[in-house]
């Protein structure tokens, strides 16, 4: 069984976030500490811990990331001129949170991918 951290916390309302969306399968909320204008993360409610702990159980969940996504990234006014999707995985992806989630940033242009 993995760890719980503080995203499980947020889902469960326990401490304090902005919180744009929930559902069955995901949530929705601002990033603390935002890198661009909109920084969002939307995680999945169950702990995958990991994107190596996929598996086809999990394809609803992040199918779900996706449409979320696209519909916050509207929300925000972001959808024309763009935004990025991240997923970081373990200490060469720059994991911080043990919880899958994507990063929906956007409302400047981003600049190149790897620095
Ligand atoms: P990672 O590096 O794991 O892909 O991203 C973790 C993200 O979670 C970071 O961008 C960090 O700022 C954000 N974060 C960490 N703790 C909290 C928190 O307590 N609340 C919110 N809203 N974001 C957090």
């Amino acid at each position: 069984m993995a760890e719980e951290n503080i995203f499980s916390k947020i889902i469960r309302r326990e401490i304090p976030a902005d919180i744009l969306y929930q559902d069955d399968l995901v949530t929705a909320f601002r990033d603390i500490s935002p890198k661009a204008p909109s920084h969002i993360l939307i995680v999945t409610n169950v702990l995958i811990p990991t994107a190596n702990d996929v598996t086809a159980d999990d394809e609803a969940a992040l199918g779900r990331l996706f449409t979320v996504a696209a519909k916050i990234a509207l929300q925000e006014g972001i959808d024309e001129e763009g935004y990025r999707l991240i997923v970081n995985c373990n200490r060469h992806g720059g994991q911080e949170v043990y919880h899958l989630h994507m990063h929906l940033l956007g409302g400047k242009p981003l600049g190149p991918l790897v620095a």
